[in-house]
């Protein structure tokens, strides 16, 4: 059985190996491919954990029987390669592969597994920081640090042969990047929960939570959907600002890794149909099983739905309870999940008390709305009405200050 694997490729020093290891604490799924290497173990480097390491006799012999997906002599004299044993037992324990390959050796990697690899070339914002960072290293003499930055100027040319580009400048944005990517591409079952999320709330990331907790999904989504044309377009907050609210709320969920969000159907023909995201999600993430994740107050309506048929006959729903809902109404086949938090809180409401403002802060309790204005422009910085309020908030402040305190 073939299963998945993740390319991680870089010129020497830009910090690929320091990305997969967190990206490993983070992914349990995740396993490293250990290459064999004629060279020998450096520092404390161990045996069947960081290489298998053989005499350049040996590596000659396995490559003679074609033991090898794949091996480079990465430097001059000598030789890394990847074992097909090595690849094939991962797959065996149903994880996914994890390379830290050579350049070379990850695109040759990509062309022999295709759509089963996602490919990265991990960057280092310029040559002065990979050479400061080779020597903060301090495991490279000077000579092989000269050979390394010399190679890395012919790898940068080939970043562009690689799914996708990572710039390493900061390492915790850097690995948050990766997982983003690297989630939904080794997610057996993925949840979709589709919404406007105008805006986002705790109730909306309890209902996601409860998901990953009762294993319904590896990963749930969160849908943003476009302007519906059945709802006047001053309704709902300009979309990429719901899409960034929604980006935020799951990273600061319980589970980062876990919940997401996707803008994918802003990006698709209008009207938006959820079977029409279905399949396009399907061609997206072959081998994936996508369900779905409704609302009580929207799962009467599904029956009208475009191809009603063909969503509630080919995906597995699930209905969370909403107060005042109607179960009988539910379409036949649906999962409902009764022990889901029914939160007293909705967009609605969230709204509401935005307009009324007064509720939530005491009227010239300026430090209080100023704390909650600066934390909604910390979590969405595209949300301008919040940045208005807080730019407002400091004006009268410093009127204040300067005029009334001081007459
Ligand atoms: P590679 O596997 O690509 O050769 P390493 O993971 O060994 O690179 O990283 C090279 C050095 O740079 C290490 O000492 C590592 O701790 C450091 N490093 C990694 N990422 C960053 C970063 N974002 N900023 C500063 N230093 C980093
Ligand atoms: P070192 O471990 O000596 O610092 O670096 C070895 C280089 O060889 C790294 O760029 C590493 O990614 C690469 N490498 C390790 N294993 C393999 C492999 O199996 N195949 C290829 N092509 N490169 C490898």
């Amino acid at each position: 059985m073939m299963g998945k694997l993740l390319i991680f490729s870089a010129p020497s020093g830009s910090g690929k190996t320091t990305i997969v290891r967190r990206l490993m604490e983070r992914f349990p799924r995740l396993e490293f491919s250990v290459s064999v290497t004629s060279r020998p173990p450096r520092g404390a480097e161990v045996n069947g954990r960081d290489y298998h390491f053989v005499t350049p006799e040996e590596f000659g012999r396995l490559v003679e029987a074609g033991e090898f997906v794949e091996w480079e002599e990465v430097y001059e004299g000598t030789r890394y390669g990847t074992l097909r044993r090595e690849v094939e037992g991962i797959w065996a324990r149903e994880n996914v592969c994890v390379f830290d390959v050579d350049v070379v050796g990850g695109v040759r990697l990509k062309q022999i597994f295709g759509d089963a690899a996602l490919s990265f070339f991990v960057e280092c914002p310029s040559m002065e920081e990979l050479r400061g960072r080779l020597e903060a290293r301090g495991t490279d003499s000077p000579e092989s640090i000269e050979r390394r930055l010399a190679k890395a100027e012919e790898e940068a040319k080939r970043a562009a042969e690689f799914d996708h580009v990572v710039v390493n400048d900061d390492l915790d944005r850097a690995v948050d990047e990766v997982a983003t990517m690297v989630a939904p591409f080794i997610a057996r079952r993925i949840m979709l929960y589709f919404g406007s999320f105008n805006p986002v709330h705790r109730g909306h990331v309890a209902v996601a939570e409860y998901a990953v907790e009762k294993e319904l999904a590896d990963l749930v989504v969160m849908v943003v959907s476009p302007q519906s044309p059945f709802k006047e377009a001053e309704e709902l907050a300009p979309e990429l600002e719901r899409y960034e609210m929604a980006v935020q709320a799951a990273k600061e969920s319980k589970y980062p890794d876990k919940i997401a969000a996707s803008a994918v159907e802003l990006t698709l023909p209008r009207p938006s149909y959820t079977i029409d995201t279905l399949r396009f999600l399907e061609a997206q993430f072959p081998g994936a099983e996508l369900s779905l994740l409704v609302g009580g107050d929207n799962a009467p309506g599904m029956v009208k739905w475009k191809e009603a048929e063909a969503i509630l006959g080919g995906f597995p729903v699930y209905v969370y309870p909403r107060p005042g809902d109607d179960e009988g109404a539910f379409p036949e086949g649906v999962t409902v999940l009764e022990g889901a938090p029914e939160m007293e809180i909705s967009s609605t409401r969230v709204r509401e008390l935005l307009a009324e403002g007064r509720e939530r802060f005491r009227e010239g309790d300026f430090a209080g709305a100023a704390n909650s204005f600066g934390e909604a422009v910390g979590m969405a910085p595209v949300n301008r009405e919040a940045a208005g309020y807080l730019h407002l908030i400091s004006e009268i402040q410093n009127f204040k200050n300067t005029d009334l305190m001081n007459p």
